[in-house]
């Protein structure tokens, strides 16, 4: 089953801009998934109709299954949402907070104690309980929006920046935490700037731009994606056949014209011995290009 189904979302601010053209996504069940993008990209507009705090001007979506506009209590009961700015009560305390989330969910008292004691040990905000949340670092009231996310034991888990700001040892315990939570069966959406969460946490990502998705892969995919290079080879006369080239991977693009992928640093002389062997001379050569390079870059600022 999918934890998230969107089909044809778009959104037009009052404004006019266009924030979402034609969004088509899919997050199964059980999936860590990574929305990146540059800023301006549309990734608060998604998360924000996905959690239904933004009207979408057209298009679908559903959470497990169930339409968000046609049951939004039932739709809602599935998701915890974590958003990036501070949105609890800062003259409750911690137990306070929790404890009224449950109830918004019309769990039982003592269950709502429980959960949120549970909650507060394993985000390391035992000791914090009973102060008003004002009082809490910034790193602690990030903490405190994921206990109240998780309240309710939601199915599906939005994580928007989650990290952002958080320093380095508390950010790899939330690493442990959320890894935890999804083995155990929550499926999580994260939105993130660093790379190196994304791909330490998550199975699937999904990259958008100007509105549009642009990448919607595996992990694995992007990865090894990230350490190929690929070039367009002209040749000085039409070709019938292309030759195997060990490592490399060949595409035809027409009968003069071809592309090979092979991994970063791979010597191509004996690409070319190859093709020579075969009798194609090569005229010209150009790197193609790493769309996905550039984008990373733009994103995090580095690429390694
Ligand atoms: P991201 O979260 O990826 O940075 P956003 O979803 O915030 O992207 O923004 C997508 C586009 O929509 C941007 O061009 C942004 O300026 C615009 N936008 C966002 N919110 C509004 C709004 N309330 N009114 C008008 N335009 C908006």
């Amino acid at each position: 089953m999918n934890a998230l189904t969107i089909e044809s979302l778009e959104k037009i601010y009052q404004n006019g801009t266009i924030a979402l053209k034609n969004v088509s996504l899919k997050v199964d069940d059980g999936d860590f998934f990574a929305l990146l993008g540059p800023n301006g990209a549309g990734k608060s507009t998604l998360i924000g109709i996905i959690s239904s705090l933004v009207t979408k001007t057209s298009g679908r979506v559903s959470i497990f299954d169930i339409n968000i506009n046609e049951s939004f209590g039932l739709a809602r009961s599935m998701l915890g949402i974590v958003p990036q700015e501070v949105n609890f009560n800062q003259f409750e305390t911690l137990d306070e907070i929790l404890i009224n989330q449950a109830g918004y969910y019309g769990i039982p008292r003592k269950e709502a104690t429980e959960k949120s004691n549970y909650l507060l040990k394993k985000l390391k905000l035992w000791k914090q309980r009973k102060d008003i949340s004002r009082t809490l670092s910034g790193g602690m009231k990030r903490r405190l929006m994921i206990a109240r996310a998780l309240i309710h034991d939601p199915k599906l888990l939005l994580l928007d920046e989650p990290t952002a700001g958080v320093d380095i040892e508390i950010r790899k315990t939330m690493w442990d935490f959320f890894k935890t939570l999804n083995s155990s069966g929550t499926t999580i959406i994260l939105t993130t700037h660093y790379l190196e969460e994304a791909e330490h946490l998550c199975n699937r990502v999904g990259i958008i731009d100007g509105g549009s998705i642009i990448v919607d892969t595996s992990m694995t995919e992007l990865l090894s994606k990230r350490n190929s290079e690929s070039f367009i080879l002209d040749c000085a006369e039409k070709y019938t056949d292309l030759p195997e080239l060990g490592s490399a991977s060949v595409l035809a693009i027409d009968d003069l014209r071809f592309e090979i992928t092979v991994e970063k640093g791979t010597d191509l002389n004996g690409i070319f011995k190859e093709l020579s062997k075969s009798g194609i001379d090569i005229k010209s050569m150009r790197n193609k290009g790493n769309r996905l390079e550039t984008l990373f870059l733009d994103l995090t600022g580095s690429y390694e």
